[in-house]
């Protein structure tokens, strides 16, 4: 049949993440002893409140029907006093919180009330792919802000191009950042609001690692800067945050239109967040704290394993101070991250992401998650050791 996918179908990049699936799988079908640093999901459990707080809920037949477009009330309070807790940001429940299928859904929807065919939304690269996918989606132009090293893998907004930022209503930033787990101090964010005001355009701050943390670093919110509410929304994920990936439940908070935009895209294409996870969410956001200590307690150990590891292998990286990633330039002998990532799968049996997955100016660079025992991490160590020295 001469079925054809849309033009916007075939504009997307090819998501790296599946490739690599198909080269895991077929790794792992063939008996080998596979350690996956690849793709960014926590290894843990949901924590059993959570858990237990879902199987209440779900006993609950109030909680069978279509949940409210704009989330429930109970669930959008709780993340307005969570904000207020842990950012110092006041919010108004009713207008400017949204409870999301996992904020993955926000970040690529929010084009689709926003766009018009032709404009722009300015995006790092590298980034997280749905900026992207969702910009493409609503017929809008990615222009992509290059994040540099030399830059701590900020954008440098001054370079922005005229013509492009004429037409540019959007603009994602991402702090603490996948994939180059760099983080951003608080003049960058207050940078960001100015330049937003000026040029008339919509801060989107992906904030999904916003407490996954290190050394006492604790990041601020875009909203708390001036002007940061007129300015934008940030999304938030339990995902990250609780465990909760395969859950599909985040939120967006901020600015009232941009909102009220995103939830008329959602009315018209889901309905919402099931009720009983919207509870479960409520405890996911009560019990953080505790499960936050210890879960990064954790990540830190890896880190160290992975980073004090490879320093003495003679590969130095920077420790990062957020993120359940490790962005590393390139053994000196590779240029491709590709290539670099093949050889690290066919020779040690590890999966890492090469970098230019993330976008053109992710090569050069690849990414570890840390999303797999101290034990394994030592393993993988052990074996990048044999295949670099
Ligand atoms: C994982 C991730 C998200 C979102 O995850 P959800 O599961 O959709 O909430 C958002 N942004 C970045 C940068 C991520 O890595």
């Amino acid at each position: 049949m001469g079925f054809e996918f849309s033009d916007r179908l075939k504009k997307l990049p090819p998501y790296l993440f599946v490739e690599i699936d198909k080269a895991k799988r077929k790794a792992r079908s063939e008996g080998r002893d596979i350690i996956d640093l690849g793709i960014g999901d926590p290894d843990e459990p949901t924590p059993q409140e959570v858990i237990e707080s879902l199987y209440k809920a779900a006993q609950d037949s109030k909680n069978h029907h279509y949940p409210l477009d704009q989330g429930s009330s109970v669930f959008r309070e709780r993340i307005a006093k969570w904000y207020g807790d842990r950012f110092g940001v006041e919010l108004d429940p009713e207008k400017e919180v949204l409870p999301l299928l996992g904020s993955k859904e926000g970040i690529s929807h929010m084009p689709l009330a926003f766009l018009n065919p032709g404009d722009v939304s300015l995006i790092p690269d590298p980034c997280y792919p749905p900026y992207k996918g969702g910009t493409i989606f609503a017929g809008g132009t990615p222009y992509l802000m290059p994040l540099r090293q030399e830059n701590n893998f900020l954008p440098d907004l001054n370079k922005i191009e005229k013509s492009a930022l004429k037409k540019a209503k959007i603009i994602y930033i991402n702090y603490p950042n996948n994939p180059t787990a760099s983080t951003c101090e608080k003049g960058f964010l207050e940078d960001a609001a100015i330049f937003a005001k000026k040029h008339n355009l919509m801060v989107a701050s992906d904030a999904a690692y916003s407490e996954v943390t290190f050394d006492k670093y604790r990041p601020g919110s875009f909203l708390k800067v001036e002007g940061g509410k007129d300015a934008g929304v940030e999304f938030h994920s339990l995902s990250k945050t609780c465990n909760m990936t395969g859950w599909r439940v985040g939120f967006a908070c901020g600015n009232e239109k941009i909102i009220s935009g995103l939830a008329k895209v959602k009315s018209n294409i889901d309905s919402g967040v099931f009720n009983a996870i919207q509870m479960a969410g409520v405890t996911a956001l009560d019990i953080s704290d505790k499960h936050l200590t210890r879960m990064n307690r954790v990540y830190q150990e890896r880190r160290d394993a992975l980073v004090d590891g490879l320093g003495k292998i003679g590969w130095n990286i920077k420790k990062p101070k957020a993120t359940f990633y490790v962005w590393a330039n390139l053994p000196k002998k590779y240029k491709s991250s590709i290539e670099f990532a093949k050889v690290v799968l066919d020779k040690a049996n590890i999966v890492i992401t090469p970098g230019v997955g993330f976008g053109e100016n992710g090569e050069g660079y690849v990414r570890f998650a840390l999303t797999v025992s101290r034990e394994r991490i030592l393993e993988a160590v052990e074996r990048l050791g044999k295949l670099l020295g």
